[in-house]
C-alpha cells in the first residue's frame, strides 16, 4: 500500500544525544552532566507548590521564571525569553530569526543540532572551518549571511572566544541575528551579556542544564532587545503557549536565588577540570584550552574510538565523534574528583 504521507515526509537527519545508560555504577562522562545534584531550593519548590494550581493552565509568560533571570542578569523582564531547555530556546530562534534566502553561517565542529535545525526548518546554511588549532576566525563572520550561530564556549572543542571578536562579529552584521549559544559559559570564557543593550542583533542563549544542574527539569533562556524578545514570543505563541509547567517555573526561580551553592559547585567543578587536564597532559595528551565542564582530547598514536570502547567496557562512558577534523578525540565530561581520579587510573592502564 502507498501512503499519501510518506510521499512528501521530511528527510531528516535528528540530532544524535549521547547514551543514556541505565545501569547503577558507570562513571557517566559522555553528555556534559554536572556530577552534583541541584540546589535544595528544588526540593523547597516542590515542598511549597500549591499542587491545586495543577488544575489550571501554567502561567504563558512564565513570569516568576523570567522574572528572576532578569533580575540575576541584570535586564528587564522583556528582554528575556525562556524556553523548554535552550535547545527549545535555540530551535525557536532558528525558525524566528532565520528566514531569509541568504546562508546563516556556524562553525564546521560545533553543537551538531544547529544543521540539524537548518534541515528541519529548510534553512540554507554554510558551515565555516575552524583554524587548525580549532579557533574561530573572525574573519569568516563578515560575508553576506541570513545569520550566525556560534557557541561560546564551542562544544565539543571547549575553547572560548575573546568578547571582542564576538563584539566584531555583531558589529559587522547589524542586518543579520548573531545568537551566542553561552550553554558553558560559567565554566570559563567572558559573556556576550554586556552586548545586548547595546546591540539590538544579539541574542545571549544560556541552560540551567549544565552549570546548574538541571538537564532533567528542561530550562533554557534568552537575554536580548526588547524587539528580539517580543519575535521570540509571537513564534512561540503561535505554536504551544504553555511551555514550562507550573511546577518547573517555581523550581527555576528558586534555584537561580540559591547563588552561594551555584558559586560553590562551579569553582569546584573548574578546579577539577584543571587537575583531570594536567594529569591528562602528564600521559602525553594533547587536551585543549578548556572554559568548559569537559575536555577535549587527543593522543599521537592512539585510537580514540578503540580507547572509547575500552573506556565503556570498564563501565566508564566518555563521547566520541565519528566525523572529519575530530575522530581522533575524547570529549569527557568533568566529573566528581573520585570519578576522574578513576578514569586517569583506567586510563593508564588502557593506553
Ligand atoms: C547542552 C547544550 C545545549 C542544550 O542544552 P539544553 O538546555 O539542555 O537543551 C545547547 N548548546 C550547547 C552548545 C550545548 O552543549
Amino acid at each position: 500500500m502507498s501512503f499519501e504521507w510518506k510521499k512528501n515526509l521530511k528527510r531528516l537527519t535528528p540530532y544524535v544525544p549521547g547514551e543514556q545508560p541505565g545501569a547503577e555504577n558507570i562513571i557517566k562522562l559522555n553528555t556534559n552532566e554536572n556530577p552534583y545534584p541541584p540546589s535544595l531550593g528544588v526540593l523547597s519548590a516542590i515542598e511549597h507548590f500549591d499542587t491545586d494550581s495543577y488544575r489550571k493552565y501554567p502561567d504563558p509568560e512564565a513570569s516568576v521564571l523570567t522574572g528572576a533571570i532578569a533580575r540575576t542578569y541584570s535586564v528587564d523582564a522583556d528582554q528575556v525569553f525562556v524556553g523548554v531547555g535552550s535547545d527549545d530556546v535555540l530551535g525557536m530562534s532558528f525558525l524566528t530569526f532565520f528566514n531569509g534566502g541568504d546562508p546563516v553561517l556556524f562553525p564546521d565542529i560545533t553543537y551538531s543540532f544547529y544543521e540539524v535545525w537548518g534541515g528541519l526548518y529548510g534553512i540554507p546554511f554554510e558551515k565555516k572551518s575552524l583554524r587548525d588549532d580549532f579557533t574561530i576566525d573572525r574573519e569568516d563572520y563578515t560575508g553576506t549571511n541570513g545569520g550566525i550561530v556560534i557557541a561560546n564556549p564551542n562544544a565539543p572543542t571547549s575553547i572560548s572566544m575573546q568578547l571582542y571578536d564576538i563584539e566584531y562579529i555583531v558589529k559587522n552584521n547589524p542586518s543579520s541575528v548573531v545568537i551566542i549559544d553561552e550553554a558553558y559559559i560559567d565554566f570559563g570564557g567572558e559573556t556576550a551579556l554586556p552586548l545586548v543593550d547595546r546591540y539590538d542583533n544579539v541574542l545571549v542563549v544560556r541552560t540551567f542544564s549544565k552549570s546548574r544542574s538541571m538537564a532533567g527539569a528542561r530550562i533554557g533562556f534568552a537575554v536580548g532587545c526588547k524587539e528580539l524578545i517580543g519575535a521570540l514570543c509571537t513564534t512561540k505563541f503561535s505554536y504551544n503557549s504553555y511551555t514550562i509547567d507550573s511546577l518547573t517555573i517555581q523550581i527555576g526561580a528558586a534555584v537561580l536565588a540559591d547563588d552561594v551553592y551555584f558559586e560553590v559547585i562551579r569553582k569546584k567543578i573548574i578546579e577539577t577540570r584543571d587537575w583531570t587536564s594536567e594529569k591528562l597532559k602528564g600521559m602525553g595528551f594533547d587536551v585543549l584550552p578548556s572554559d568548559t565542564n569537559f575536555l577535549f582530547v587527543t593522543k599521537p598514536g592512539i585510537n580514540a574510538k578503540a580507547v572509547f570502547e575500552a573506556l565503556k567496557k570498564r563501565d566508564i562512558y566518555v563521547r566520541y565523534f565519528d566525523k572529519p577534523r575530530v575522530s581522533d578525540y575524547l570529549r569527557i565530561t568533568i566529573g566528581t574528583d573520585e570519578e576522574m581520579k578513576k578514569v586517569i587510573k583506567v586510563l593508564e592502564e588502557i593506553v
